[in-house]
């Protein structure tokens, strides 16, 4: 269809014949409103410019994520080859643009693209790095909503870790494959706008051979025989969710169900060579749920779950609503440990995936909110008691902020330093002290209620907890986030 030019006028159009004319059928139920272009009087001259292949303000990462879109929906059809080398994909994505385009970039690391549509029409495509630029046939309006269609295809290579040595994104083990992507490996799988500012929804559509498991972000909704021996596994992510917490893992996993409160679908997905008593301690999930909702607010997503599988990179990750969980955690640490770990991940379900940071510059948003709330847990749990993490912490975050600098300004390489974490842990403990309890858990549940399904900033977080206080904590702040020497902790 070429309507992007006309769509404003369209609308007026439909809405006087909507008015004038009863048995006219609605645009759902006509398929659109092609048959009405010959009223058009009127267009509006575009001025149509090339997308920005960064996002402003990302000084961080600054190919990452792209500008003049916004996208709502992701349809990732994947078809994973039965050796689990390779994939044939199309990715399906409906944006909306943000400025006149005449061509946009979509990020996008290695693997062969076939062709690029843009609403059902041929459209141009180059490369360049790990940027792919989409000339559509004609220029889309500010306001547009527009779909394109990427078929691709290879065998997805990781993508280097800016923030650590090692590898991120599409990663693969003897058991299968899972993905670990953040900051910047979604690129390395599937095109898209890969950067926190730009949420979206998800459906996941896996081929895979029979004899493996497929999870996905979200919550099944179906499965149907592919042929030739395979399954097509359906999952839908109805949550906004940002690119570097999407995730897919097929192999030889199996799959453990429960309900989880207030009737939660909870589903783990465990690499089969975990022993029944290592996975034991999955078990306190639905126990550490109920302990937070108190604090944050109603659980935000629509499932959860762990997924462990044999993880290369030693870390764990959030990925929504299915947390990505090493198996040699779980094989080689005490129960306490993966407990804490399990708290961390599970807390930022509404810090970091519900409410994500604008910028990776935000990242103490994410990480310190999650290590908060690891110590709350080990607290609760006799682990640790709270005021001993926080000492601990406050006795190293000198040297942490003289080797780091400021808690709000991390440098790319450092975004998971110390200072991102136990150094913004004691961030939200000093507010805590400096407000009240009262205010500080209102602050907290306000945050999670209030920019559930956005991408947030610093800065919003400050005049959130000033609001709900009532103090001007512009001092506070200052001290606390802004500056590289570490502040009294209030009594
Ligand atoms: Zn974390």
């Amino acid at each position: 269809m070429r309507l992007r030019m006309l769509i404003p006028v369209l609308t007026v159009c439909l809405l006087a014949l909507g008015c004038s004319n009863d048995d006219t059928a609605s645009p759902a139920e006509t398929g659109g409103p092609s048959s009405t272009t010959s009223t058009t009087t009127t267009t509006v001259p575009l001025d149509p410019k090339p997308g920005s292949p960064g996002v402003d303000g990302e000084a961080l990462l600054p190919n990452a994520g792209n500008g003049g879109y916004d996208v709502s929906h992701y349809t990732l059809a994947i078809a994973v080859s039965d050796d689990r080398s390779s994939i044939e994909a199309t990715a399906t994505i409906a944006a909306v643009a943000t400025q006149d385009l005449s061509t946009f970039n979509l990020d996008l690391a290695g693997l062969d693209v076939a062709s690029v549509n843009v609403d059902d029409e041929p459209a141009g495509f180059s490369r360049n790095g790990d940027e792919l630029t989409v000339t559509p046939e004609e220029a889309l309006a500010t306001d547009a909503e527009f779909v394109t269609r990427v078929e691709y295809s290879g065998a997805p290579q990781p993508v280097q870790d800016p923030s650590a040595p090692g590898t991120i994104g599409w990663l693969s083990a003897p058991s299968g494959i899972y993905v670990a992507s953040e900051p910047i490996g979604a690129k390395g799988w599937f095109p898209g706008n890969d950067h926190p500012s730009d949420k979206a929804r998800f459906t996941f559509e896996i081929t895979a051979k029979n004899a493996d498991t497929v999870v996905a972000n979200g919550v099944l909704t179906s499965k149907e025989p592919a042929g030739e021996g395979r399954t097509t596994w359906t999952f839908e992510q109805s949550d906004e969710m940002a690119t570097y917490l999407a995730q897919v893992a097929v192999g030889d996993y199996d799959l453990i169900e429960s309900t989880g409160p207030n009737g939660l679908p909870i589903r783990h997905a465990v690499v089969r060579n975990v022993p029944a008593d290592k996975r034991e301690v999955l078990d306190l999930t639905a126990a550490q749920i109920e302990y937070f909702e108190p604090l944050f607010g109603p659980f935000p997503l629509d499932a959860y779950g762990l997924l462990v599988a044999d993880a290369g990179p030693e870390f764990a990750l959030e990925t929504q609503t299915l947390t990505l969980l090493p198996a040699s955690w779980l094989l080689n640490s005490d129960a306490e440990f993966t407990g804490m770990v399990m708290a961390h991940e599970l807390a930022h379900q509404w810090y970091g995936d519900a409410v994500t940071p604008a910028r990776w510059t935000d990242i103490w948003l994410n990480e310190g909110f999650a290590t908060y709330a690891e110590w709350m847990w080990e607290d609760h749990a006799g682990v640790t008691p709270l005021d001993e993490s926080v000492t601990d912490a406050m006795g190293q975050a000198g040297r942490w902020r003289e080797a780091f600098g400021p808690v709000a300004s991390p440098a790319a390489p450092l975004l998971f330093s110390p200072n991102s974490y136990e150094g913004a842990g004691i961030v939200l403990h000093a507010l805590r002290k400096t407000i009240g309890d009262e205010h500080f858990f209102e602050v907290l549940q306000r945050w999670a209620s209030e920019n559930d399904g956005e991408s947030v900033t610093t800065e919003q977080f400050e005049t959130l907890a000033a609001d709900v206080s009532g103090q001007d904590l512009t001092a506070f702040f200052a001290a606390w986030i802004h500056s590289d020497t570490l502040p009294v902790m209030p009594a």
